[in-house]
């Protein structure tokens, strides 16, 4: 039988119910990064894909906070700079700002505004994609500043939630290695 990274890695994430607000099922990471084999495996299966010529990116991006401990590390291995995209009132300098709708109110997603260069092709990674508005947002934020998003990649999808498919109908391309329904 074949190697399954997608029920492997599945095994290693967590299902928190109603948390952090009664009806979600929170899909929790940190047991993967916890066992080492998993984390690099994981990180590995990145790193693999986007090794490859036509897929390299410039810089990684990584979407606040996990996505910047998988983003990261990525780029560390890809020999390629990481940038942080981060909630609202973190960053020091001058920052593109971009607000998006969430299920009750909004957030705001901020980006140095040097972060990128026009031109820069730019992998977009998270831990996970339910709605899809935090990694549309981090998409703006480095159009904004010129740069193209060669692909958002995501450890987990949440297809039923529509915001995997809502990204691709807006012309990104996505990389996702597990899905829950
Ligand atoms: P969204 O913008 O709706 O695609 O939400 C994605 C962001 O919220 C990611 O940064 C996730 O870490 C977090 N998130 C949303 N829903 C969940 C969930 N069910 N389990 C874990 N994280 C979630």
């Amino acid at each position: 039988t074949s190697f399954s990274i997608s029920t492997y890695l599945r095994e290693h994430i967590r299902t928190v119910p109603d948390w952090p607000a009664p009806g979600v099922q929170f899909r929790d990471i940190t047991p993967l990064l916890q066992d080492p084999e998993v984390f690099r495996t994981l990180i590995k299966a990145f790193v693999d894909r986007y090794q490859s010529p036509e897929r390299r990116p410039d810089v990684v991006a990584g979407l606040d906070a996990r996505g910047f401990i998988i983003g990261a590390v990525v780029a560390y291995e890809l020999k390629v700079g990481f940038v942080p995209v981060r909630k609202k009132g973190k960053l020091p300098f001058t920052t593109v700002q971009e607000t998006y709708e969430l299920e009750y109110g909004s957030a705001t997603v901020e980006l140095h505004t040097d972060a990128v260069k026009p031109g820069d092709r730019v992998l977009l990674i998270d831990d996970l994609i339910a709605t899809g508005g935090t990694m549309m947002a981090g998409k703006r934020l480095l159009e904004k500043l010129g740069a193209t998003v060669l692909e958002g990649a995501a450890i987990v999808d949440l297809p039923e939630l529509g915001g995997s498919q809502r990204l691709k109908e807006s012309g990104l391309a996505l990389h996702t290695l597990v899905d829950f329904e």
